[in-house]
Parts: structure tokens; C-alpha cells; sequence
């Protein structure tokens, strides 16, 4: 989720976001603020809703107006303010409420926000079902099953980092152990960097559980220390103060990640979204498998990851921007805490909408480009500004490339389709006179599921496109 734009008129707006990021420091270093991607799934529309209220001594529940439920009874887990008849029995943001459909039939229990359009968030689809301790610890034990034996897709074969249920760090672990709706949890996100959790609140609901879901994390996992980083934009949207702070045990001084035999530092306190984007993980694996001899250009590179990947690789060289400087001080770092050839990599502190006319005015040329922007797109509703924005820049890309080379070119916005993307990109190649093939279609690593009643959880997309020799 996120935050101010850069000044470039081609990159569309976002709103500003936490306290203690990447972004406020960039602005005291004087450089254009950078969007970040922070809370993937934040498609919060803003403003409070006007909810009609029902009577405030009946029992407390969320009554659908007719024909509403459908989108419950296909087990989607928001509830619109749009959709709501009344509320009964003045309940507060938090509280966990029965939602019955317009002829009074049980549909869920949800978490209730009065503050957010999205009214509540749907905790179990069981009339049965007890929304207490016991219930959260069988969910997170479930999150943290389903990635235990979870196989690495990723080309380097090793397997990817993953949580033992019963304990701590696993080698260096960098995994999501909870990923929020698709969990079964909605609005909390969990990732783990070697035996540090951080933990990422973003409804209502889940904050009402903060403390609990900290407690079976800290009971099942182990950790040294769990910290919070519930300050992305998206709790402004929920009513909800930002937070940013330890919520169990002592923040080590330096976190670190073993990803793929990488070595990278996380700065969990003030790095973009909880650190670190495990998001790319088995993406990155591919690169290095596509880097041999090439003179790669990492866009939007963040600590270093594509560009550490493609180094191992085998590039030629790697140019990599972005608009952070301090991202970028912790990216040579990482080339350096993995004895990766300095001499073949170079860092550039640039906004990249404008470092690409640059390059272009150079002449400069590259095989294989990475562009991995910050979310454009929180919702369909800035879908077509951004459209602008990701057309722009692969259009440029597209121009850099040498005959032959390839682009890989992501969208983390939830407002953007794989489709829309897609058609956005051959727009770009269009215009570009260039003629690409897909080579492969991408999406985020499997420790981030996609539940299949949840579309909205399929926000990275990504594709590896190869221009015509
Ligand atoms: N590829 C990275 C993650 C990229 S996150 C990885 O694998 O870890 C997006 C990055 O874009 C952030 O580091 C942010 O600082 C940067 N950014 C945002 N707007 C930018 C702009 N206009 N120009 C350059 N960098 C920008």
C-alpha cells in the first residue's frame, strides 16, 4: 500500500502512507518520494459509509438488503456498505457480527467495521463456529501447515525457506505465513525473516485479535521477536491509527534472509511493506537463470534482489535504479554480504521515468530488462491512470532492448487484471514497433496463496516477453 508519487507527470498518484518508511526518509534526502506497493491487497475504497442502523437494543448483526447475498453465498469474504440493510443492536468497529441475508437466513460471521465501505470482512462461513482464541489458533496452525510442505517451483531447485509449525527460523527462512484473506484471515498478514515475525494489521477485525494471534504466533513459531508494521495507508482508509513498533521480544539488530542461497539484509523497522517483497521470490530465481552474458537493467530494483539474482547468474553487467537511496545503501550491501562481483554492478538513485528517457537519449541498449514498479493501481478506479503509468515505462523498455533481449515486467496492482496487463504491454510493444513473445506468465511465490472465491488475491502479475531477433 502506499504513498506520495514522484513528481513525474507520467506516474499516477497514490496515496500517502505509514510514518517510518522508505519514503519519508528518500524525501529528507531530498529525492522525489517513491510510490511503494505496501499492503497488495488494500483495494479499500475511501470514506466512511452511511450505514443505516437498525434498532440498537435488538440482537447485534448485519442484515443484507434482497438479492445481496450472492457474493457471500459464492464465499467471497467482503461485505460492501452498499449491500447492507440495516445494523442491529450498535455494535463497534472490531466486533464480530452473524450476517443474514434480506429473508434472515445465517450467511457469516464477520468483522464489523462502521468506518470502512468494506462493512465487514467474513470470519467463518459456519453458523456453528466460535470467534475466539481457540479459533485463531486453528487458523494460523493451518497457515503454517500448508507452507510447511509446500515444494520450491523455483529453477535454482533449492527449496524455498520455509516455517516448521513447531519452531523457529528455518535456514535463514524468508516465507509469508499468513497472507491474509486467502488464509482465512482477513486484514492480517504475516512474514517471517529468519526467527523475526512481522506482523501486518489492516481491518478492524484483525486488530480486535492483535494480541491474541501475537500470542499462538509467539507459542507456535518461537520467535525472537515479533514486530509490528501496521502502517500502510490502508488503516487510514479502516479508522485505524498507524502503528510501527516490537509487539513481543527484542528486534535483533540485524535481520537477514537467506533466500535461494542469497543473503539479504530486512530492515523490518522502517523498509518498505514488511522489509522485504517474498513476493518476487521464485521470480527472481527464474532471472538468474536468463542473466548468463547479458547486460541486464533492473528498474525499480529496491535492496538488490533481481540484480543480486542476476549477478549470480552470470551477467555481463547490472545497472539498477530506484528512487530510494537508502533501498539502494542496503542493496550494495547485499552485493557485498554475498561476495557478488562489484565491478559488474552499478547503482543509479533515480526516478525511473525519467532514467529511462535518459538511457533511451544515450542509445544505451540492454538483453534483458526487469521492471518491478510500486502499485500503480490500488483499485479499478485508477486503473486507467495507471495504465499510463506501466505503458510508459515498457514502451521505453521495449526501446532499450536489443533484438533478441527480454523484458520482464511485473504489476502488483490489484486494480489491474493479468488480462488488462497483458493488452497494456502489447500496447507498448505496439507503439514501441517491436514484435514480443510471451514466454512465461508469472504471479507471486506459493507462500502467497490466491483463495478462489477471492480474485482480488491475485495481485502480482508478471510476464517474460522476448523481442523479435
Ligand atoms: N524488485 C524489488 C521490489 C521493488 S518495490 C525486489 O525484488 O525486492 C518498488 C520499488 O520502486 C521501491 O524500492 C521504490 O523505492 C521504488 N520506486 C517507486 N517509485 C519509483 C520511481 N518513480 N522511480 C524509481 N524507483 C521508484
Amino acid at each position: 500500500m502506499t504513498s506520495q508519487k514522484t513528481k513525474s507527470p507520467s506516474t499516477p498518484h497514490r496515496p500517502s502512507q505509514g510514518n517510518r518508511d522508505f519514503r519519508n526518509r528518500t524525501q529528507r534526502s531530498g529525492k522525489p518520494p517513491s510510490d511503494q506497493k505496501n499492503t497488495e491487497q488494500n483495494n479499500t475504497p475511501r470514506g466512511a459509509p452511511q450505514l443505516p442502523i437498525g434498532s440498537a437494543t435488538a440482537q447485534p448483526g448485519i442484515l443484507l438488503k434482497a438479492g445481496r447475498e450472492k457474493s457471500l453465498l459464492r464465499r467471497h469474504p467482503w461485505i460492501f456498505s452498499g449491500a447492507i440493510e440495516r445494523v442491529d443492536g450498535a455494535p463497534i468497529s472490531g466486533d464480530t457480527l452473524p450476517v443474514r441475508s434480506a429473508q434472515g437466513e445465517f450467511l457469516a460471521w464477520a468483522a464489523y467495521n462502521a468506518n470502512s465501505q468494506i462493512t465487514a470482512r467474513v470470519w467463518s462461513w459456519r453458523e456453528e463456529e466460535s470467534i475466539d482464541a481457540a479459533f485463531f489458533r486453528r487458523k494460523i496452525s493451518n497457515a503454517l501447515a500448508a507452507r510447511n510442505p509446500l515444494p520450491n517451483p523455483s529453477p535454482g531447485g533449492r527449496r524455498a525457506c520455509l516455517p516448521s509449525p513447531h519452531g523457529g527460523g528455518i535456514e535463514g527462512g524468508g516465507a509469508r505465513l499468513i497472507h491474509g484473506e486467502s488464509d482465512g484471515l482477513p486484514g492480517l498478514i504475516v512474514d517471517q525473516y529468519g526467527d523475526v515475525l512481522v506482523m501486518q494489521i489492516g481491518s478492524a477485525g484483525a486488530e480486535r485479535w492483535r494480541d491474541t494471534c501475537a500470542d499462538i504466533l509467539q507459542e507456535l513459531c518461537k520467535p525472537v521477536c515479533i514486530y509490528e508494521r501496521s502502517d500502510s495507508d490502508s488503516r487510514g482508509l479502516e479508522g485505524l491509527e498507524l502503528r510501527n513498533g516490537v509487539l513481543r521480544g527484542m528486534l535483533p539488530d540485524t535481520v537477514e534472509v537467506i533466500e535461494n542461497g542469497l543473503r539479504f539484509s530486512v530492515d523490518v523497522a522502517a523498509g518498505q511493506k514488511t522489509g522485504f517483497y517474498l513476493d518476487q521470490r521464485d521470480n527472481r530465481a527464474l532471472t538468474e537463470t536468463l542473466a548468463r552474458d547479458k547486460d541486464v537493467l533492473n528498474c525499480f530494483c529496491y535492496t538488490g534482489g533481481f540484480s543480486l539474482y542476476a549477478l549470480r547468474g552470470g551477467a555481463k553487467s547490472v545497472l539498477s535504479i530506484d528512487a530510494s537511496g537508502d533501498a539502494l545503501h542496503i542493496a550494495a550491501e547485499n552485493l557485498t554480504r554475498n561476495s557478488l562481483d562489484e565491478s559488474r554492478a552499478e547503482w543509479l538513485e533515480a526516478d525511473v521515468f525519467h532514467a529511462l528517457r535518459t538511457l533511451r537519449d544515450q542509445n544505451k541498449k540492454f538483453d534483458l530488462i526487469i521492471l518491478d514498479p510500486p502499485k500503480f493501481a490500488p483499485t479499478a478506479a485508477f486503473a486507467e491512470k495507471a495504465a499510463r503509468g506501466y505503458k510508459d515505462i515498457n514502451l521505453l523498455a521495449f526501446k532499450l532492448l536489443r533484438p533478441g533481449g527480454l523484458l520482464c515486467t511485473y504489476s502488483c496492482s490489484g486494480g489491474i487484471s493479468a488480462d488488462l496487463f497483458q493488452k497494456i504491454i502489447a500496447g507498448a510493444a505496439l507503439d514501441a514497433g517491436v514484435d514480443a513473445q510471451i514466454v512465461h506468465h508469472l504471479h507471486a511465490s506459493a507462500d502467497h496463496p490466491v483463495l478462489l472465491s477471492f480474485p482480488e488475491g491475485a495481485y502480482l502479475k508478471g510476464l517474460v516477453l522476448r523481442v523479435a531477433g
